[in-house]
């Protein structure tokens, strides 16, 4: 089956078609400044060249229809007409408690999501017109909406509730929801496939760790604990979010700044983290790493502090379990960050973790980074976040 999956936000789109079958991703690409003076759309072809071309983009509307052009075209395209679209996948990022599962979207789904917009006010509103772009382009063809929480459901009360009043759960349905579920999803599965177990069998932490970043717990199959919140600004030192912070911080620095409570939650989610901490070096780990490199104190004190944090996780989620047997790294770090891998593994001594110091040298792969005689297991295991959610969209139409 071909899916189309999309990733709609306010002002840009990406996009795949995938051979669910073969899992070929047959091309890709991307939307920028969909309403905005200069849009452009990116389009990858498989095996062909990446281009990059400037065309009005008004609205999601007319985003969609360039893609949909793009996939068609005579000479860049990959099919001859949209009838070899079979699906289309869509990514939502809050399901709140109404979805623990990727559900076919019908009306109600859309009134649901809608629903739990004000829980993600700036993305469920994009991804909804994401949908409604795609029905009005290709009637007639199924969607699938894929939730990033909706892996994280299975969280016990005990992991998901706030120490807050009651009221504002009752009330508001304040809880920590987590997100990136369909990467902790896809990566603790592969492990298990990978060591030839289910994964119901094993005490699995998966650190995904890119620009936003977080890490969860994974027993009897399940996820039992995952360090994003209400929002993604919980948990750990990100790109440029803050992670965990004593709240009481927002009130004295507003305060003392003359800033409002949005304001200062902007500057949490985009001015902080190793970008903040580094003295405004760069939010990219690669930046920092020459920056360090350089002598920069601060690329060095942010590098430290992130990783202190990560190792403090996996302590928490190895006690939230009553142990571990695998831990597993992901995304744009936790894939190609050989220092970062190090530094965090250099806490995990008491765990009895022992590094393979040559196989850490590998970047992108599958590969065990732990020695075959490691108390835990380490393992770096890509994600496919865009795989997922076609595979997903293909078993349910
Ligand atoms: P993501 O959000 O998963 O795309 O991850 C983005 C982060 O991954 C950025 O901070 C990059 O610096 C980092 N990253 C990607 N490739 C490499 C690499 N080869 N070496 C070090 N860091 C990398």
């Amino acid at each position: 089956m071909n899916i189309l999956v999309i990733n709609c936000g306010s002002s840009s789109l990406k996009y795949q078609l995938i051979d669910s079958d073969s899992k070929d991703v047959l091309a890709k690409g991307l939307c920028e400044r969909i309403g905005i003076e200069g849009s452009q759309i990116t389009h990858t072809p498989k095996g062909g060249e990446k281009k990059t071309e400037q065309i009005p983009m008004p609205d999601h509307v007319a985003a969609v229809d360039a893609v949909l052009a793009k996939l068609t075209d005579a000479t860049v395209g990959v099919v001859t007409s949209l009838d070899q679209i079979d699906a289309v996948g869509h990514r939502i990022v809050h399901g709140g408690e109404k979805f623990a599962s990727s559900v076919v979207i019908t009306d109600e789904v859309i009134k649901a999501i809608e629903e739990v917009s004000d829980l993600a006010p700036l993305h469920n509103p994009a991804n909804l017109i994401g949908i409604r772009s795609c029905q009005k382009l290709m009637p007639g063809v199924p969607m699938v909406a894929v939730f990033d929480t909706a892996f994280h459901q299975t969280m016990p009360k005990k992991a998901y509730l706030y120490g807050l009043p009651y009221e504002y759960y009752e009330k508001y349905k304040v809880r920590r929801y987590g997100f990136h579920g369909t990467s902790h999803d896809y990566v603790s599965g592969r492990i298990a496939q990978i060591l030839g177990k289910k994964r119901e069998d094993l005490k699995i932490i998966v650190c995904h760790l890119g620009n936003g970043a977080s890490v969860s717990a994974v027993m009897n199959g399940e996820c039992v604990d995952t360090s994003m919140g209400l929002t993604p600004l919980e948990g750990l030192i990100m790109g440029t979010r803050c992670g965990d912070i004593d709240p009481a911080v927002i009130g004295f620095l507003a305060q003392k700044e003359g800033k409002t409570a949005e304001e200062m939650i902007d500057i949490c989610n985009k001015k902080s983290g190793v970008l903040g901490l580094s003295g405004g070096v760069s939010s990219d780990f690669r930046d920092l790493a020459a920056a360090e490199e350089s002598g920069n104190e601060l690329a060095s004190t942010a590098l430290s502090a992130w990783s202190y944090r990560v190792a403090k996780y996996i302590g928490a989620y190895t006690a939230a379990m009553n142990g571990v047997d695998v831990i597993v790294f992901t995304a744009g770090v936790g894939e190609n960050n050989i220092t970062a891998r190090a530094e965090i593994m250099s806490y995990l001594g008491y765990l009895g973790v022992t590094v393979n110091e040559d196989a850490n040298c590998v970047r992108g792969e599958e590969v065990e980074i732990s020695t075959a005689d490691s108390n835990v297991k380490v393992w770096v295991v890509p994600t496919d976040e865009e795989m997922a959610i076609a595979e997903q969209t293909a078993a349910l139409v």
